[in-house]
């Protein structure tokens, strides 16, 4: 009998590594990808297994992957690799600030939610504010310095009430926190992003 496995998970089995899309449940032992490891869906995924990929094919596939990580649309993550192209500093790495600086993301990282899709809708709902103004846009960049915190209302939202209840929840060295209200001291370096992204290849893809 077919196993039903919901959306977000497919894209996990799809790209064949844990995309950490479903709070909570991607720690646990429910997680598809900790049950069967990262096989693609579909009833062929099984038969087949993973097809060999081309130079290219390996670079698109590394893309797909870093843009479903951060729930990103195409047009949206091109422009990121426009904006990292023309800065001095490495093209790579800047390309990991400016995803890993989105508000959403943000969100995430400080722990106030227990994933990017919720902290997106925390957002886009009105209840996130950058230096004590509303900012309900998920892909603001935040800079160093900015703080970061939840509204009033916001702070009482279930989700939002369970993240900040988990208690393994490591805050990465280049955030502060307390409560509901963060702050960003200053850009992440490569190593302090917690991510197996392999972001030459996404350069290589779209500087073909
Ligand atoms: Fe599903 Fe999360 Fe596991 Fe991905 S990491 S397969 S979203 S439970």
């Amino acid at each position: 009998m077919a196993k039903y496995t919901d959306a977000k998970c497919r894209l996990c089995r799809r790209e064949g590594v844990k995309l950490f899309l479903k709070g909570a449940r991607c720690y646990s032992p429910k997680c598809p990808i900790e049950r069967r490891g990262g096989q693609i869906p579909g009833q062929h995924g099984k038969k087949q297994g993973r097809p060999r990929l081309s130079g290219y094919g390996i670079q698109l596939r590394e893309k797909q992957k870093a843009k479903r990580f951060y729930g990103i649309l195409e047009s949206q993550f091109h422009r990121y690799y426009e904006e990292s192209i023309k800065s001095p500093e490495n093209t790579g790495e800047v390309l990991m600030q400016l995803l890993e600086t989105r508000l959403d993301n943000l969100v995430y990282r400080l722990g106030l939610t227990g994933s990017r899709s919720l902290a997106r809708q925390l957002v886009s709902h009105g209840n996130v504010l950058v230096n004590g103004k509303k900012i309900d846009v998920p892909s603001y960049g935040v800079k160093p310095g900015q703080v970061v915190s939840v509204s009033p209302r916001g702070a009482k939202i279930n989700f939002v009430v369970e993240a900040l209840k988990v208690e393994n929840f490591v805050l990465p060295g280049w955030l502060s926190r307390k409560a509901v209200v963060g702050k960003i001291e200053r850009f992440p370096s490569r190593a302090e992003i917690a991510s197996d992204i392999k972001e030459n290849l996404i350069i290589e893809f779209y500087s073909r």
